[in-house]
This record gives C-alpha cells, structure tokens and sequence, in this order.
C-alpha cells in the first residue's frame, strides 16, 4: 500500500468514527492545489540539466500551508501528497495555525556541486514562488535539505518579492544567522518526550530507569538519546541505516554520536563507546526492532514496522518520532497486543511547532530565548497530549485514531466558519 493510500485509511477511519460531514470528507480527499514545475540549471560542466519538483497545499482552512522539502531521488507526486496530507493533520493537532503542504525535487543532491545545489534551489524558488508566501504557504526543511537552503529560498524570494517586508517568514528552518529559531534542532526530540512523558503521567509511571532503544540516530533520533538520558532513561540501544550498539546495562548516547559524526556510523562505535557501557554488542535495525524494553524510538524512516515484524515488537511504549514509521495494518497488530503507540502526528509535531514560533519572531521582529522556546513548546506539546487523550476516551479508541478526530474535527470547525462567513457575506456581481 501506498504512502497516499495509508494516510487516506487513516482519514477515512477517524472520519468513521467522529462522523465527519462529507463535504469535509472530500476536502480531506484531495489536496486544494498541486504544482508541478520543470526547470533547468547549468550544471558546472557547461551542459544544461532539467529536474521536476512538486508543491503540494493540501488544505488551508486552519492557516497557510506549511510543510517540508525534500530533495531526492524518489521524491513522486503520491509521497509529496501523502505528507502534505499529514501535515494538515499535524498543525491541527498542534492547534497551530497551519494547513498542510510538501514539496520536492527528484534529484540526487549529494552529485551536485555547493554551486549547483543554491543554483537549484534558487530556480526552484522562482519556479513555485507564485504560490508560496509568508501567508500562503511556507515550506521548511525536510529530507536533505537544511538551514542552509532555507536561506538560499528566502533570499531569492526576496529578490521576486523586494519590498515584502516579512520575507523571512516566507521559509522556516533557517540558520540562526538568517532569521532562524533557537530550540529549532532539538524541538521534535524534546516534543516527543513531553508527549510521552506527559503520558507516563496518567499511568503514574516515570522516565527515571525506563530502557529505551532508538531506531534512527540521525537529528531527531540523538536528539531524543540525549534527552532521554538527561531524565534519567536508560538508552541501551541506537541504530543508524549502518548498523548498531547495543549493551544490556545503557550506554553514554553522547559519547556514541561524537564517535558516529567521526566515524560515519553508530554501529562503528563500539570501541569509542568503551567504559560507557560494558558488554557492548552490535545490533541490527531488524535486532533492534525486537528487543525488549520499555520505550522504542521510530525516528528514522517511514514503514519500519510491519505486517511482517509487527509481533516481534517487545516495546510496551512506541514512540513515532519518524513519519509513518508504523503501517496501518502494523498498528492494529500492536493495538491488539496491548503496546502503546504514541504516532506521529502527535509525538513529532515539536518541529512543526518551533517552526511556527520562528515565523511568528520573523513577522514580529521578535527573537525570543531558547527558554522561552522551550517553554512554549512543553506546554503546547503536553496540551496536544492531554487534547487527544481526552478524545481517546471519549471514543474509546487508541491514541492514532484519536489524533485524527481531533485534527479532522478542528478542520471541520474551520470549514464551518468559513462557509457561514461565506454564505452571509456573499453578494452576486451581476444577479441574473
Ligand atoms: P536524519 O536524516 O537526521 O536521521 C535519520 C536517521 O535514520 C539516520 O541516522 C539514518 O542513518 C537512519 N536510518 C536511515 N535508514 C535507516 C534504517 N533502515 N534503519 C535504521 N536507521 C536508519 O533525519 P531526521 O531529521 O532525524 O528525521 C528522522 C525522521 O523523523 C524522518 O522520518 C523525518 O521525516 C521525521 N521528522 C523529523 C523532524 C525533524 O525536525 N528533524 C520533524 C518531524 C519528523
């Protein structure tokens, strides 16, 4: 199944179980606008070379557009719907001021030079910058893209754009320099543990001594071992698309990440790691997936667990850090097998939610600390977590399911006010 279809399954279940109006059902169906662009840079060896990149918006009702870029090569069209989908889903959750939107290039980014790769995004900006804007639709970094090149999009748009004066807000993501937002890199890792800490909190549970593994050790995935541990968690194991470490008794996360920027890979830390945590042992993603411990980490990719490996799973708390990192079809499985699964649209919406506290500063001219940041961030985090546990029992459904009723419900509200503004205030031009 499709990324696209998963997510509508999602939709279409949560739509079931709140009984949404179908006029909103079909505005969740498809996205309001999708642009295709085709356009050429020269490439340093004097030829000229088209790519194809996408903008998707899904919906709008609740705020502009928000929502990553990616570059890569398997970027389509049914990928970049799917997340601008689950970004409208996301902001709503967050209860920011958002709708959901995504795009992309196919391209391999790591075969272009530094001067090819601003040259690319710079025509890519001009290529769609006649739909996105501070107030329209703001994209953000994704998949191998960063601060870096959200500052080449906001400069360029700011030469289309010379006398908009909130043009920074136009991208999120930036680098400090240019306009960017403290608490920015850690906020989908420290979200994340405000949404499961505020969970343990019902439970009567505490992080304090919990082991954690973590599969993905990339910006969210250290992120989150460092934290974690800071708390008092227990990391005992971590994975990387390399491999891995594991060792019964915990390991120092921090030690393992400067080995891992040094080496290229977790899985080549074990001797670097060394009086951290003895008995260090290399584990696999598949291995890794399997053991046994309190709280497993998704932060790395989407469709990790599966129909296939859902069983395996010995975690009793599954935090989705990653984007649909559990199918739908996986996750009934663990429903039924009592583990608890914090997902995606709730657990990672810190990154979203700093991304829209940077566009706030931007079109106030504000630049605020990293504790206010900080601040913000938990209690926003921990509202999101109290609001879907409130739907969860009033439905009676997991928390996946009770994110989307949420969401779709706030949508539903937007919709309703817009079309009741609409009806009162509309006039025919020329009544026939
Ligand atoms: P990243 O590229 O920094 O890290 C990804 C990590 O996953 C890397 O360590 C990589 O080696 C590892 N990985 C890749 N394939 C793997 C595999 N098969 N098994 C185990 N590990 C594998 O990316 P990131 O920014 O940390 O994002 C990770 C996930 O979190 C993505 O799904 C992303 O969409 C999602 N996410 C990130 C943010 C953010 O702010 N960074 C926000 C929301 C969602």
């Amino acid at each position: 199944m499709s990324l696209y279809e998963n997510t509508q399954k999602l939709i279409v279940r949560a739509a079931d179980t709140m009984d949404l109006m179908p006029e909103v059902r079909v505005v969740m169906n498809e996205p309001e606008r999708i642009l295709t662009v085709d356009f050429h840079i020269h490439r340093d060896n004097g030829k000229i070379e088209m790519f194809r990149g996408f903008r998707v918006q899904h919906n709008t009702l609740r705020g502009p557009a928000k929502g990553g870029i990616r570059f890569h090569p398997q970027v389509d069209m049914g990928e970049v719907k799917a997340l601008a989908g689950w970004m409208s889903i996301k902001c709503a959750v967050a209860d920011i001021p958002y709708g959901g939107g995504k795009g992309g290039i196919e391209v391999d980014s790591a075969k272009l030079s530094g001067c090819e790769l601003e040259q690319l995004t710079r025509e890519f900006t001009r290529a769609i910058a006649p739909i996105i804007g501070p107030r329209r639709d703001v994209p953000a970094p994704d998949v191998r893209t960063n601060g870096q090149i959200m500052d080449w999009i906001a400069d360029e748009y700011h030469k289309i754009h010379p006398k908009e004066d909130d043009y920074l807000a136009v991208v999120t993501g930036k680098t400090l320099e240019n306009g960017g937002s403290l608490g920015r890199d850690s906020a989908t890792a420290a979200g994340g543990v405000h949404v499961l800490e505020a969970f343990l909190e019902t439970k009567k549970e505490q992080l304090k001594g919990m082991r954690v593994a973590i599969q993905g050790f990339g910006n969210a995935g250290h992120h989150a071992a460092r934290i974690l541990q800071e708390k008092g968690a227990k990391i005992i194991a971590v994975t990387d698309s390399k491999g891995g470490i594991f060792a019964e008794d915990g390991f120092d996360p921090i030690k393992a990440h400067n080995c891992k920027l040094k080496k290229g890979g977790v899985g080549e830390c074990l001797l670097e790691s060394e009086g951290s945590g003895k008995d260090q042992k290399e584990i696999s993603n598949d291995d890794i997936l399997a053991l046994e411990c309190d709280i497993l980490v998704l932060a790395a990719l989407e469709n990790q667990v599966t129909i296939e490996n859902a069983e395996n799973i010995r975690a009793k708390i599954v935090v989705e850090l990653a984007n649909g990192p559990t199918t739908p079809e996986a996750h009934e499985i663990l429903e039924k097998r009592m583990i608890t699964v914090l997902p995606d649209v709730l657990a990672n919406a810190g990154g979203v939610t700093v991304s829209y506290y940077e566009w706030e500063q931007n079109l106030r001219h504000e630049k605020w600390t990293e504790e206010q940041v900080a601040e913000k961030l938990e209690k926003s985090q921990k509202k999101a977590f109290e609001d879907v546990a409130k739907i969860a029992e009033e439905f009676k459904t997991d928390f996946r399911n009770a994110s989307y009723v949420l969401a779709l419900r706030r949508i539903e509200h937007a919709f309703l006010e817009k079309h009741s503004a609409a009806a009162h205030g509309f006039s025919c031009s020329n009544p026939i």
